[in-house]
């Protein structure tokens, strides 16, 4: 049994500090269960999210540090979080956990081990930026390491240990690694040899949502047969979002190669206007951060 929230497509994140069960897409959070809904077992087995397994490990490895613990669930404003990194740079702290954020171009003086745990999940994602996420992420932690001097040492944990990216990342290598990503993105025609524009749906109800998406791919198929001919583009989807449901909300997504032009926002603007049933929502993120 996985506790799922009631209005998104995702399982709920176990939190010990106020032992309740939290969605990370809508912020719902319910009481922990005491026992297993499905067979009524009381002996519930919760793995909560990686960081607070990492702190348990530490603390029974180290008995005397003092550790940070940085995640979604610990810094609830920005204020607390500059708190805690201040106090991490006056060694208040003698280890720091920290999701991604942490990486994010802040520097520690003294800091002489970094550890980057499980660099395998970025690779699922079927964003056309994973590798590029990867390498930044990767070098920027390894940087920190680096900066402080002496003997520092960054160690990198990983199932794919002959990856190019994590060994490119390793060493620091930016042409090596700009070399071989510049080239996949040339053959398999992404950005900056063409730009992206993902269009999503969004309604309670899910066939109107879906049917919404492929009503606006094919406008724009007829679209670039005929009145908009010279326009070259090229459609992935409509697909289910990685995570569908969202606050109640089903999305699908299609990504459109294209050239970001007034003809091409022309064509999209008139492909769009469709009937509006219901909630049904639509929106376009040109060049978007994140692929849905
Ligand atoms: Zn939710
Ligand atoms: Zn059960």
């Amino acid at each position: 049994y996985t506790a799922v929230c009631e209005d998104c497509s995702v399982s709920m994140t176990y939190h010990s500090a106020n032992n309740r069960m939290m969605c990370h897409y809508c912020g719902k959070s319910v009481p922990a269960l005491k026992k297993c809904p499905e067979c009524g077992n009381e002996y519930l087995k919760y793995s909560g999210v990686g960081t607070q397994k990492l702190e348990e490990e530490l603390k029974l490895l180290f008995k005397d540090a003092r550790i940070l613990r940085l995640d979604a669930d610990t810094t609830l404003s920005r204020d607390s979080f500059s708190t805690a990194f201040r106090d991490f740079s006056e060694h208040k702290y003698d280890i720091m956990i920290g999701t991604q954020m942490v990486a994010k171009g802040l520097d520690f003086p003294g800091v002489d081990l970094v550890g980057v745990i499980g660099t395998d999940r970025a690779f699922y994602s079927d964003d056309y930026r994973g590798f590029e996420r990867t390498f930044s992420l990767l070098t920027q932690v390894i940087g920190r390491a680096g900066r402080s001097g002496g003997n520092s040492e960054a160690v990198i944990q990983t199932n794919n240990v002959g990856d190019n990216v994590i060994a490119f990342a390793s060493r620091q290598d930016y042409k090596a690694f700009y070399a071989e990503e510049i080239l996949t993105r040339k053959v398999m025609i992404y950005p900056p040899y063409c730009d992206i524009c993902m269009v999503v749906t969004s309604s309670t109800d899910n066939i109107v949502s879906e049917s919404a998406a492929n009503e606006i791919k094919n406008n724009i198929i007829n679209g670039i047969t005929d009145k908009f001919k010279d326009i070259k583009l090229f459609i992935l989807g409509p697909i289910p979002a990685s995570v569908i449901k969202v606050n109640g909300k089903y999305r699908y997504r299609m990504l459109i190669k294209c050239k970001n032009s007034r003809e091409f926002r022309n064509l999209l603007r008139e492909s769009m206007s469709i009937k509006r049933k219901g909630d049904l929502s639509v929106y376009v993120d040109m060049n978007p951060e994140t692929v849905l």
